[in-house]
């Protein structure tokens, strides 16, 4: 799933190419039963309405809150896509879906003024696409409840600690992916995190020492700011607006390397993949131990 790099790495993209771009058209083939009455555009009702909402609409910005990409339009409303599992934006020349050509996972479609197009293509189509009043995005069911930024300016060590003491029990994986505690982090960051600072992902957070706290905020925020520099990771379907994969899949110690040498200096263990709850950490036994 695109996490806060990749997902801070579509929203440069678009930043770059769609702004100040009208979108003249839409069209999705989403459909779904489950989304019946359902704020998204799953739902063929408000597909129609989302439709008029943003024909004839200016492209002003993008930015991201969590793993939601925020797309600002003139009039005040924002799109909000959710990439999900996945989804990725892409910007190029877009047809309707086929079955014989790259654009058979296509699933939505906005038609630009310069003549391109905007599409997501989404293989296991859990991606969400909703309108928001852009006054009302933080008080949106889709945002209220996110954690802070891991990267923004004022969020410091202290805050990061702060959060984290949310979940005195919680084991320290698992509280690093909390999108209410902090927003952004999912399954490849949280790893390569714990791996940077040798803690053990099943480690209560109560048990942690104010010291390692400190050494984890500082790794996250390096790891995170890494990842967007190289594009984020494309070890999945993840691809920039370009249709270009990101490079941070080259670059990770623990997520996806089960069965490898660990790549710490002196360190002689081999990496490790165990489930918790219904995903799973990748760790390396030897120099992340439980205290
Ligand atoms: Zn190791």
């Amino acid at each position: 799933m695109p996490e806060l790099p990749e997902v801070q790495t579509t929203v440069n993209g678009l930043n770059r190419y769609v702004r100040g771009l009208v979108i003249k058209d839409v069209w999705t083939d989403y459909y779904s039963e489950f989304h019946v009455g359902k704020p998204n555009i799953k739902d063929k009702k408000f597909f129609r309405k989302f439709r008029v909402a943003v024909i004839g609409k200016k492209i002003l910005s993008a930015s991201r809150r969590g793993k939601n990409v925020l797309i600002h339009l003139s009039g005040e409303q924002t799109i909000l896509v959710h990439m999900k599992l996945t989804g990725s934006l892409l910007y190029g020349t877009y047809k309707k879906i086929s079955n014989e050509n790259k654009n058979k996972f296509i699933h939505v479609i906005f038609n630009l003024s310069n003549g391109k197009d905007l599409a997501l293509s989404d293989l296991r189509k859990f991606a969400k696409v909703t309108l928001v009043d852009t006054d009302k995005l933080e008080k949106s069911p889709d945002l209220k409840n996110l954690g802070p930024e891991p990267l923004a300016p004022d969020f410091t060590w202290e805050k990061f600690k702060e959060r984290l003491f949310k979940k005195p029990n919680g084991k320290i994986k698992r509280v690093l992916m909390d999108q209410t505690i902090i927003a952004g982090i999912g399954n490849i960051y949280s790893d390569e995190i714990l791996w940077h600072i040798s803690v053990h992902p099943l480690q209560k957070v109560e048990k942690i020492p104010p010291a390692k706290i400190k050494k984890m905020y500082g790794a996250m925020r390096k790891i995170l700011r890494y990842s967007i520099k190289i594009g984020g990771d494309s070890e999945s379907d993840y691809r920039n607006i370009l249709g270009q994969r990101g490079r941070f899949q080259n670059k990770t110690r623990a997520y996806g390397r089960e069965g490898e040498h660990c790549s710490k200096p002196n360190c002689r263990g081999i990496i490790k993949r165990i489930k918790i709850a219904s995903r799973s950490a990748h760790f390396c036994p030897v120099h992340q131990k439980k205290y």
